[in-house]
């Protein structure tokens, strides 16, 4: 009998070296910064990359420039206006600009620039579970045509509030604790399409709503709430906002043929355990949007990006690169969003007098701290210098 080859005693070789659960903006950003050889398999339960969208697409233009998006997603907004039910602030925007990002261009964007990698995307395809065997992770995905078994090294759940492969494996459950939002989607009809509002107060307790205009000539309205704080429907909450006579008063234009767009964002601690082995989550499976706004798009794609590069060293034999970047991401999100956490609980409590009183405090930051509590990035100083107003407008006797 001729020797056994030498490959016949090892196990078989894995069928691809990285599985991503879920082509939102988290998992493609892991496949675009995986090294071009490495072979990547995306498992994406929808039929088409950005579509249905489920999110409003704000973010910062300097993000969005380093973060390379291309200029054709990016619609700016130079002004912010936000209410309460007796009060309002209002913001010209100069330096710390936002963009409406035009959601489905910008994540057709992400997933090209893994295009000509050794990736395969599988759309209408979904992730139902794994097993362990041995060094290998055992994954089984449901297409149309059937089900099938993948085999990999490692397996990222980038699946959002579902977190289906960490749920599947008993590593964690998705979050009791989540942001519910609807959006109506409708012609502009003449309104700034520059200009932001959000609202708070008795139409959006326990959250806000907001209205922006898209970069194609449309609004998006919206109201999130945050389950089980509220017991309120979104869809509820905004019918009686657009019978309130608000929008007048906001200077909105009513809807008239729309779109309804909805979405699920978690609303729990950060929790710094992202590597459990071979299995590793990011974007909103890992909590990682903000506490303060549930702006989750630029920390999806800044982390997943990493992450597609720490595993490119990992698979090279770089024992430390995966610990490294969950020290990185503790270090980026962990203490901002203990304070930007607190701040949520605290405001999913008010009341529409204290949202008065919230936005009358709004109203004396600048633009600088304005942004800063919207990103939730709560640095000494900033903290500091919104004390001291605070207290300097306490004791000129203003409320
Ligand atoms: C109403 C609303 C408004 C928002 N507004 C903003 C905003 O203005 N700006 C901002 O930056 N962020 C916003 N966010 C948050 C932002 O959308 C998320 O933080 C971001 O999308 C997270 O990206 P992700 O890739 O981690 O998850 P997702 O975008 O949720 O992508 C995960 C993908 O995985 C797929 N998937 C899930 N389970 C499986 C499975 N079993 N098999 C295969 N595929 C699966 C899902 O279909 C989904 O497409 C908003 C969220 C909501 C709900």
């Amino acid at each position: 009998m001729p020797p056994a080859s030498p490959d016949a005693t090892r196990p078989p070789r894995p069928e691809c070296d990285v599985l991503i659960v879920g082509g939102g903006p988290a998992g493609l950003s892991v496949a675009a910064g995986l090294p071009p050889q490495v072979r990547c398999v995306i498992a994406h339960q929808d039929k088409a990359i950005g579509l249905p969208v489920r999110t409003s697409g704000v973010s910062w233009l300097s993000d969005a420039k380093a973060l390379g998006l291309p200029d054709h997603c990016l619609h700016p907004i130079h002004r912010t206006d936000i209410y309460s039910d007796n009060e309002s602030a209002h913001f010209e925007i100069r330096r710390r600009t936002v963009v409406a990002l035009d959601v489905t261009q910008t994540y057709r964007h992400l997933a090209s620039l893994s295009d000509g990698h050794d990736r395969q995307l599988l759309l209408a395809t979904k992730y139902l579970g794994s097993r362990q065997d041995g060094a290998r992770i055992i994954s089984r995905l449901r297409a149309k045509d059937g089900e099938r078994e993948v085999t990999s090294r490692y397996l990222v759940d980038a699946s959002g509030w579902h977190c289906a492969a960490l749920n599947a494996l008993g590593l964690a459950s998705p979050p009791e604790r989540r942001a519910v939002g609807i959006e109506y989607e409708y012609p502009l009809q003449g309104m700034d399409p520059h200009r932001v509002v959000l609202f708070f107060g008795r139409h959006a307790l326990s959250a806000y709503g907001w209205a922006l205009p898209t970069g194609q000539g449309t609004l998006r309205l919206g109201i999130g709430i945050i389950q089980p704080d509220s017991a309120e429907s979104p869809k509820a909450l905004m019918e009686g906002f657009l019978a309130s006579g608000e929008l007048e008063r906001m200077g909105l234009p009513r809807p008239t043929e729309m779109h309804v767009n909805a979405g699920i964002l978690p609303s729990a601690p950060y929790d710094p355990r992202l590597v459990f082995g071979p299995v590793v989550r990011v974007g909103d499976s890992a909590n990682m949007a903000t506490p303060t706004l549930g702006e989750g798009i630029r920390t999806a794609i800044a982390s997943g990006k990493a992450l597609g590069k720490a595993l490119g060293k990992a698979l090279d034999g770089d024992a430390a690169a995966l610990g490294k970047w969950e020290r990185d991401c503790a270090r980026r999100y962990a203490r901002n969003y203990r304070f930007g956490y607190l701040t949520n609980q605290r405001a999913a409590a008010y009341g529409p007098e204290d949202w008065d009183r919230a936005v009358r405090r709004i109203r004396r930051l600048g633009e600088d701290e304005l942004a800063a509590a919207f990103r939730s990035e709560f640095t000494l100083p900033m903290m500091a210098r919104t004390l001291a107003k605070s207290a300097w407008s306490k004791l000129a006797g203003r409320s």
